[in-house]
């Protein structure tokens, strides 16, 4: 269980290869105004592991090693294991609003989900997943992933065959000491952030032996490399103006393999379309990692609904009913969430691995619900705020000669001018920045394409006794 510092001092010295706007990162990551914002945050919720008064909820004793591990580590047995787990993880949500998508706690129970079922894997590739596992769980180690190919042709009938043109990562060589991977790979939040990254079979084509693999490697693995899109934390260095943005962009990175080895025993699994094709179903990575996700989305539409609510209040506009019917959505997106959480844990069952595992039925409808919502909750506060949104001093401005006339102007019936300013930028910064658009589109994209999770919902879901019952109604009515 690491500290704060230690997981800083960690990434610093990996070194790894990240390019932003035309230029490789050559100093401390730490130092560098696009990631030391989101590096201080996640450094702080390692430091909450060793605060007493989160001690019990956020970590356990190892039965093995006596030694306290992080809770995202430990495979749930027991509904009250489970309750733990999401109580966890929202602690931790709190702490960014609900912004932080991959807080480390989102791949740990990737890398926990699988190295528990890792019987599912075949042999010799079992043993590595599991050991990468152990060693994950013991270095207390962070992790980002990938599963998707470039965004080039989606059309159903393409498979890329070429090898001299590659695109998307494949292995294009098999030495005894790996597997050689050449080419690219979409879109790692917090890529070259930290220590390692998990890469799995990507959706749609295991047709190609070349394309079927997963794998966990260190992020600093010679020829890796993370090329960042535009920094939302670059600008904002002042918590006042840019509250979200200048602590919690995650960044996002395409993941570049320049004939990347990846060693055996790194790998955990390799040219089996069957197993590729059935690994999120059969260890239920994906109902793991929902629970986490809609976790932290609840805590997210916790803080939606408080934003409206006190943004209504303080410019007086809560007696208009439609003012009410929209705050109400508001109220109404929160408790689907809570519901469909709790639904989702009371109707927990254990598995052939013996993890207690979330009712997949209500994690899938929240996932495609909250896809959907997402983009009305925010328009919603668009709609509350109006041209408050605009009208938006810098605090440079308060503490200028101009500051007199900002505190007159600004004022509202709830508030006085800064703390009126400081509610709208905090609303702005979660649904109209950079950063704030940028959180639209995580939350209808991050677990894959709304419309074929929809599909999956459809395909999966149980309809049959609802459809005898009306047969049953209409043959009694005759
Ligand atoms: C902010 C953000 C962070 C992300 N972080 C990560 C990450 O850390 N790791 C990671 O691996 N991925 C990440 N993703 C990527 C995410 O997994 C993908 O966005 C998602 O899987 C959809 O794939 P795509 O973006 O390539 O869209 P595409 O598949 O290219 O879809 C584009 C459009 O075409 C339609 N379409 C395409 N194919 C089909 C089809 N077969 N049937 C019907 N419609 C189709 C889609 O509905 C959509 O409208 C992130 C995405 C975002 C936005």
């Amino acid at each position: 269980m690491i500290t704060g510092q230690e997981y800083v001092d960690r990434i610093d010295g990996l070194q790894n290869k990240i390019w932003i706007e035309g230029e490789q990162v050559t100093g401390k990551l730490s130092e560098h105004p696009a990631f030391r914002g989101i590096l201080k945050r996640k450094a702080a919720l390692y430091d909450l592991q060793h605060n007493t008064s989160y001690q019990d909820l956020l970590t356990r004793q190892s039965s093995e090693t006596n030694e306290r591990i992080g809770f995202s580590f430990e495979q749930p047995t027991s509904k009250k294991m489970l309750k733990k787990r999401r109580l966890a993880t929202q602690c931790l949500a709190r702490m960014s609003a609900g912004t932080m998508g991959r807080s480390p706690d989102y791949l740990n129970t990737a890398i926990m989900t699988l190295g528990t079922s890792h019987t599912f894997f075949e042999e010799p590739f079992q043993w590595n997943i599991l050991s990468i596992y152990e060693q994950a769980k013991k270095q207390d180690l962070s992790f980002t992933h990938t599963f998707i190919n470039p965004q080039v042709n989606r059309s159903t009938h393409y498979v890329e065959y070429s090898d001299d043109n590659i695109i998307a990562a494949k292995v294009i060589d098999e030495t005894d000491k790996g597997i050689v991977i050449h080419g690219a790979r979409l879109l790692a939040t917090q890529g070259g952030l930290t220590d390692q990254i998990l890469v799995f079979p990507a959706g749609g084509n295991f047709v190609e032996p070349a394309f079927i693999y997963g794998f966990a490697i260190p992020s600093n693995t010679p020829g890796l490399k993370f090329i960042c899109r535009e920094s939302y934390a670059k600008h904002a260095s002042n918590t006042f103006d840019h509250p979200l943005s200048t602590h919690f962009d995650e960044m996002d990175s395409i993941v570049v393999f320049d004939h990347v080895l990846v060693p055996w025993d790194r790998v955990f699994l390799y040219q089996n379309s069957r197993l590729a094709g059935q690994m999120y179903q059969e260890t239920q990575l994906n109902i793991m990692l929902l629970f986490q996700a809609i976790s932290r989305q609840a805590v997210k539409a916790e803080y939606l609904l408080g934003i409206g609510d006190l943004l209504a209040q303080t410019i007086q506009i809560t007696d208009y009913q439609h003012i009410q019917e929209k705050i109400s959505e508001l109220i109404m997106t929160h408790e689907i969430m809570k519901s469909l959480l709790i639904s989702a844990e009371t109707n927990a069952t254990k598995n052939k691995f013996g993890t207690m595992v979330p009712d997949p039925k209500p994690l899938s409808v929240a996932c495609s619900y909250f896809q959907k919502t997402y983009a009305r909750l925010v328009e919603i506060l668009h709609l509350l705020g109006a041209s408050g949104y605009i009208s938006l001093p810098t605090e440079k401005d308060f503490d200028s000669a101009i500051g007199k006339d900002l505190d007159q102007y600004l004022q509202a019936a709830g508030a006085n001018a800064r703390d009126r300013v400081q509610l709208y930028r905090f609303a702005w910064d979660l649904t109209m920045s950079a950063f704030g658009s940028r959180q639209t589109q995580y939350e209808r994209f991050f677990f894959g394409d709304p419309v074929r999770l929809s599909c999956s919902l459809y395909h999966a879901y149980d309809r049959k006794a609802c459809i005898e019952q009306v047969k049953a109604f209409l043959k009694d009515d005759k």
